[in-house]
């Protein structure tokens, strides 16, 4: 496959480039883009510049609303609700993570619900931006289209709905974990597909709810939860947090991500943000207990942080650039010539 490398400023300013062809707002098309290529940058290529042509086919649609703003309202003290209309999720969760760091001071603890929403990409980055800038101990869910089956199911009803959590850490980036809820990405079981590869059991079954080895038939099927029937109630629990609190699609009901089909996927995001002293302990021995327990674990050989992957992938990009397919850049330079198919 042909590459070709970008520095960090260029990959952003061509996504912001072809999501503005395409129908986006220019603030709303900046901070998805940034999003996108923060994403790259951490080498999440599938949340990355990847994801540009099909949210630029879902603009050009009106699937995703390109002149969305995200309208705030305020529920409770320590609340913030936000409606996306239909818009990029990234300006909508822009909105309210600005909320939670300016809330959390007096607060303690906030709670943003975002509704009417689209794909959140790689949540981690949000829960890191809260760590770093607001000092906060912040947890993320998402729901998205269906994938998941309940265990005795072949039928997918929920989300891959992933989870992200980060702290802050002294003299260092925030610790960051960030994970779906299946065992592997749908994007790895297409690949299989494609080149015809049987995939390992354990990551799908098919459509009556049966383990399976074929790409094909799993495709057909649903992806399978991390830890059994244990990570299936996980799955479902980030469904209620998300669907159910804030009144948004569940996964059977929401349209897919990928592609210009149907109307707006309108899925929900949770992000909970913790002040450290507000709790049981102030400031500084919450520090030094993050210090202790995280230092515990470096202390045993071979092991690392999670996050500390992306971080070094992340600082080896910035210096170098970020590594894209030939084809892909191809396409989001016609986009931002504004003579794409979308
Ligand atoms: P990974 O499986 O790559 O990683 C899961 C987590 O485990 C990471 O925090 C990772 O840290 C950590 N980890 C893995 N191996 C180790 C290890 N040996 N030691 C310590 N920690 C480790 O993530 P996923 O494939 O599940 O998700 C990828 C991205 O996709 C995420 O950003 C997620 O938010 C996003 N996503 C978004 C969806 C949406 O609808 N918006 C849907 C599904 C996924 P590290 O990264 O440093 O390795």
């Amino acid at each position: 496959m042909s590459t070709e490398m970008l520095p960090f400023d260029a990959a952003e300013a061509l996504a912001a480039a072809a999501l503005r062809a395409s129908g986006a707002r220019a603030e709303a098309a900046e901070q998805t883009a940034s999003a996108l290529a923060r994403a790259d940058l951490d080498g999440i290529a599938s949340h990355g510049l990847s994801r540009v042509p099909a949210y630029a086919a879902q603009l050009r649609a009106g699937k995703v609303k390109g002149d969305a703003v995200p309208a705030v309202t305020r529920p409770a003290d320590a609340t913030v609700a936000v409606d996306a209309a239909d818009g990029l999720a990234y300006p909508a969760i822009a909105t309210g993570i600005a909320w939670a760091a300016s809330l959390l001071g007096r607060a303690g603890v906030v709670a943003v619900g975002v509704r009417n929403s689209h794909h959140a990409g790689a949540l981690g980055l949000f829960v890191e931006d809260l760590a770093r800038d607001a000092g906060a101990f912040a947890i993320a869910f998402t729901n998205s289209p269906a994938g998941i089956a309940p265990p005795g199911s072949g039928t997918p009803l929920f989300g891959t709905n992933p989870v992200a959590f980060a702290c802050p850490m002294a003299g260092r980036d925030p610790l960051v974990i960030d994970l779906s809820l299946s065992v592997v990405a749908r994007g790895r079981i297409m690949i299989a597909a494609q080149k015809g590869e049987p995939i390992p059991e354990g990551w799908a079954t098919d459509d009556r709810g049966n383990p399976t080895t074929d790409a094909k038939a799993a495709l057909a099927g649903a992806m399978l939860p991390i830890g059994g029937a244990k990570g299936a109630a996980l799955v479902l629990m980030v469904e209620l947090l998300t669907a159910a609190l804030t009144a948004s699609h569940a996964g059977f009901e929401a349209s897919s991500f990928f592609d210009d089909a149907g109307g707006p996927p309108r899925i929900g995001h949770l992000f909970l943000a913790i002040r450290p002293g507000a709790v049981a302990a102030d400031t500084d021995v919450v520090a030094a207990r993050v210090a202790a327990i995280t230092g515990r674990m470096l202390a045993e050989p071979g092991v690392r942080l999670p996050g500390d992957r992306r971080l070094a992938l992340r600082a080896r990009n910035r210096a170098e650039g970020i590594v894209y397919p030939t084809a892909l850049l191809a396409q989001l330079r016609t986009l931002a010539a504004g003579s794409g198919p979308g």
